[in-house]
């Protein structure tokens, strides 16, 4: 049981810089966005609910079951995205992190509601041939983590839900903190090349079309 405590803490350490550099990345839209980091086959410690990352501190951190969600250790209520995150570890049990971000340009992505192709060797390697489309379903709800969970494939290490943000899972929390930098330059590039493709016809909003257009015009 020590070994287990003293693996928690470093967890719980690792996930607070992991979460920083997240959030200077831009990555996690100032509160939203959570992570989980697998203990062992029964246990993950997941990001608080509705939290600063900057002010955050190890003990904020919660551990819980994957069976149940049941919280064994932590003072705050956990991320709302706590079911998504045990899905995939339920399912890929040679996964041992769960990213869930709203960075820009793969949120905007998500609403083509389709699955987007990966170009580069390293995102294929790392995640698979592609970003798969989870159909919608509300933020924190049961609905939203049974549409993920049906899509979950062994090959596949990235998903995108849709009018939301994504999800994606690694080895370790360096490769996690990679693929989701990738998934964001592989978004921008098929972003980009839909409209130099159909300006015309492109199915964004306007206020998404004009913030594209801002990132683009840089
Ligand atoms: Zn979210």
């Amino acid at each position: 049981m020590k070994n287990q405590h003293q693996s928690i803490k470093s967890i719980q350490k690792e996930m607070i810089s992991a979460c920083i550099q997240l959030a200077d990345l831009g990555f996690l839209a100032g509160i939203g966005g959570n992570l989980a980091v697998r203990v062992d086959q029964t246990l993950m410690v997941v990001t608080p609910s509705a939290s600063d990352y900057y002010s955050m501190k190890p003990e904020d951190l919660c551990v819980l079951k994957l069976e149940t969600l049941e919280m064994v250790e932590g003072k705050k209520e956990p991320t709302t995205e706590s079911g998504i995150h045990a899905s995939f570890f339920l399912e890929r049990p040679d996964l041992n992190v769960s990213l869930h971000t709203h960075q820009p340009l793969a949120s905007a992505i998500t609403l083509l509601g389709k699955d987007v192709p990966l170009e580069s060797k390293e995102a294929k390697e790392k995640i698979g041939s592609k970003l798969m489309m989870v159909s919608y379903a509300p933020s924190g709800t049961s609905f939203l983590v049974k549409a993920f969970r049906k899509k979950i494939t062994q090959q596949m290490n990235g998903y995108l839900l849709k009018n939301h943000g994504i999800v994606c899972g690694a080895k370790d929390l360096k490769s996690a903190i990679r693929s989701v930098i990738l998934i964001e330059e592989e978004a921008t590039a098929f972003l980009k090349q839909s409209i130099q493709k159909n300006r015309r016809n492109i199915q964004f909003p306007k206020p998404i079309m004009d913030q594209i257009e801002t990132v683009f015009s840089k």
